[in-house]
């Protein structure tokens, strides 16, 4: 059976960035597979719904550069992909399990059930919940004649369906991560599986979505391994038993200290983004993305893969293509995974160094031109190549080459008093004039001058470029060029005798 997976998520808001690690696992082995990879939107929770969220979550998916096989964008075979649009398909399956026994109506009002809960915890029960012992005495299809549940139902009386959930039963299941879990069905809750307003709940739309959209693997967060006994059940109680798909709970994502589940509390005490693009939400707040930060997609994805599985080789670096290829259920990690943003940031530049110079000489010809710098390829190539080693992010290679065009507009005073004395400033003045004497503009030449004098090299830095830190000397000078060089040092030399007070240059 050709490998079917899908993300489901509710639309109510902005993808955690440990869905984006879901939604990659299900992407992964899709695409390794040669199966298919469905998106579909889980949006029966009338309350909750937020009316951006499902084209926040698209927009995602094409930035990450995993657009699903079929889905509300795509369609295919198995559509619709929104379960709002689906509810005539939960009304057939939930016939056949009233018609079984499966499942019950149940009319008790939210006050009668918390009433039911409070009796039960004050009697010390463990699981004080509606099941195989308190349904006894609730009002249900289950306690009252039938002719009076039909002309309740018909008299408009509230009502939900209820699973009805067997009195202790060991259910079983295999999970891809986890390995045998068993679960004593006494300690279940007779989940609603359709509400009053007539919307099927999670629980059932997803299984039966899952069943007849041909699921083969279910992966998703651990928080939903509690419900997989309910759903087991239902795949047997709608005689799908021999197709119950397997379950593939992932460990959590961890707080960058280990401290519990990676929340947004977390990304924003520690200063990175917990969603994979800007969030713009319904009540105005803002939550920045990883697109906005800089990250690039293939960089994050490689992060996030790293994050709960491994290559079983010392391999780090992955395109997605390579990530697809190498990818493996049975390398799935089984404990929670730290978050670490500087991991995350060293993929960047790794990724960014990856994507070759002409790429990135266009992009910094463009941020040259918001500034009305114009800047020819070959230069703008030149310089993005000297200053690759030092960008994590794209917008780094302009703020690391401005100051080509931009002569420094203030030095800092503590190097200058640090450094400046007679010998570092006679130096600096013969380097000065060696450097425009030279004939050959080249490092051979420009590199024996700067090492002549000790100490001067931070002063020609400072001098050329405004900054202590930066790439190799030698070669800014030779890409500045002979004019731009001199005209800086002689600034520089002004501007240092006047601090000094020493010369007679700035009188
Ligand atoms: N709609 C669920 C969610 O919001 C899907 C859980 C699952 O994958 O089964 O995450």
């Amino acid at each position: 059976m050709a490998v079917h997976v899908r993300f489901a998520p509710s639309p109510t808001g902005a993808l955690h960035i440990g869905s984006v690690r879901t939604i990659l696992y299900n992407y992964l082995l899709a695409k390794k597979e040669g199966g298919r990879f469905i998106l579909r939107i889980e949006d029966t929770d009338q309350k909750r719904l937020v009316a951006s969220a499902e084209a926040y979550i698209l927009e995602s998916l094409h930035w990450l550069g995993m657009v699903p096989d079929e889905g509300p964008e795509q369609g295919g075979p198995f559509a619709p992909y929104r379960q709002s649009e689906r509810t005539a398909i939960y009304q057939q399956y939930i016939k056949s399990l009233l018609h079984s026994g499966h499942a019950y109506y149940a009319f008790d009002t939210p006050e009668e059930i918390e009433a039911m809960r409070e009796r039960l915890k004050a009697a010390k029960v463990a699981h004080p919940q509606y099941n195989a012992i308190s349904r006894e005495w609730m009002r249900n299809g289950l306690t009252m004649p039938a002719e009076q549940v039909q002309a309740w139902i018909t008299s408009g009386k509230p009502y939900v369906i209820r699973l009805k959930i067997p009195h202790k039963e060991l259910i079983r299941f295999q999970d891809g991560v986890r390995g045998w879990v068993k679960v004593d069905t006494s300690v279940l809750d007779d989940k609603v599986l359709m509400k009053s307003d007539g919307l099927p709940t999670y629980h059932f739309a997803s299984v039966v979505d899952d069943h007849l959209m041909q699921i083969t693997h279910v992966i998703r967060g651990e928080e939903w391994l509690p419900s997989t006994p309910i759903h087991i059940l239902l795949y047997r109680y709608l005689g799908w038993a021999d197709q119950t798909p397997q379950f593939i709970h992932l460990p959590l994502l961890l707080a960058p200290n280990g401290s519990g589940k990676l929340s947004k509390r977390h990304a924003d005490q520690y200063g990175f983004p917990a969603f994979p693009i800007t969030w713009n939400s319904p009540d105005l707040t803002v939550e920045k993305g990883f697109r906005e930060a800089g990250y690039l997609p293939e960089a994050l994805l490689n992060f996030l893969a790293l994050l709960g599985w491994n290559p079983g080789t010392h391999q780090e670096l992955f395109t997605l293509k390579a990530l697809i290829e190498a990818f493996s259920l049975e390398r799935l990690g089984k404990s929670g995974v730290k978050f670490d943003i500087a991991k995350a940031k060293w993929f960047n530049q790794q990724h960014i160094k990856q994507q070759g110079l002409a790429a990135w000489a266009d992009y910094f010809s463009k941020e040259a031109a918001k500034e009305g710098v114009s800047c020819s390829q070959e230069e703008a190539i030149a310089i993005c190549n000297l200053v690759k080693d030092r960008i994590t992010f794209p917008k780094d290679f302009w703020q690391e080459g401005r100051f080509f065009f931009f002569e420094p507009l203030d030095y800092e005073a503590e190097l200058i008093e640090k450094r400046w004395n007679q010998q570092t400033k006679e130096g600096m003045v013969a380097f000065t004039e060696s450097l425009t004497a030279l004939a050959a503009w080249n490092g051979d030449q420009i590199k024996p001058l700067l090492q002549k004098t000790p100490g001067i090299m931070p002063l020609v830095r400072m001098a050329l470029t405004g900054n202590m830190a930066g790439p190799d000397l030698t070669e800014i000078i030779i890409l500045l060029g002979k004019d731009k060089a001199y005209k800086r040092l002689i600034a520089f030399l002004q501007h240092s005798n006047c601090s000094a007070n020493r010369s007679p240059v700035c009188t």
